[in-house]
């Protein structure tokens, strides 16, 4: 499947659903606290923490970005870019959990046709309910939903924004690509295990004093790669 296929299906999908198909943003944001746009959700910011509103509850995008975080491991592994395009789903209080797996389940598997059997779950480890969903609504047997801490599994911009706990969804590339330590699995630092998709349950803004404070709506933010 070419990129171009990858971008028309994904925001197709989210367009069927409903989502204000949105143009990708420069990639200089109009935000004093980001220098480059590194994420689909910096153009929806303000809306997100309730300063500007819009006429659409739903929206997708496929946004081009730079990434300087994490520079100095790009180039050694097989899965960081400095540039990149995101494709993401956004919802402002409008739907959360459950939409945004079941229907990340179904652009993978249906839109994308990636085998079921090759993909894994991560969730933040006190989220019972993602993982509920992930069993129960969607129908991942309970030995692929993986629980993970902070680092991995809670997300945010930067050090002050929105921000919450996420859900990975991780596409096994095989034992040729695995570190080979007796402890590889969904988590390790290794190449196996690929995140191609982080679904971002944010309901949280963090202050520069580094606390925690409910956003007016409860919303999603979405990230593949
Ligand atoms: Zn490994």
């Amino acid at each position: 499947m070419k990129s171009t296929e990858i971008r028309r299906k994904f925001l197709d999908f989210f367009k069927d659903k409903e989502h204000h198909i949105a143009s990708s943003a420069s990639l200089v944001p109009i935000d004093p606290t980001m220098l480059l746009t590194g994420a689909g959700m910096v153009q929806f910011k303000p809306i997100f923490l309730g300063k500007t509103k819009v006429d659409y509850t739903r929206a997708a995008s496929c946004q081009k970005c730079v990434r300087t975080t994490d520079i100095d491991v790009i180039g050694q592994t097989g899965r960081h870019l400095s540039f990149f395009e995101m494709l993401g789903n956004f919802s402002f209080g409008d739907y959360y959990k459950r939409e945004a797996t079941e229907w990340a389940w179904r652009v993978l598997t249906e839109e994308f046709r990636i085998e079921k059997d090759r993909l894994w779950v991560t969730i933040f480890e006190t989220d019972d309910e993602a993982g509920d969903l992930w069993r129960d609504k969607v129908g991942v047997s309970s030995d692929r939903i993986v629980k993970l801490g902070e680092a991995d599994n809670f997300w945010s911009a930067g050090p002050t924004g929105p921000c919450g706990p996420c859900s990975e969804i991780l596409f096994d590339q095989g034992e040729e690509f695995s570190c080979g330590k007796p402890s590889c699995a969904p988590g390790c630092d290794c190449d196996r295990y690929l995140e191609i998709w982080n679904l971002v349950f944010m309901q949280y803004n963090r202050d520069s004093d580094g606390e925690l404070h409910p956003l007016p709506n409860k919303s999603i933010d979405t990230g593949m790669g």
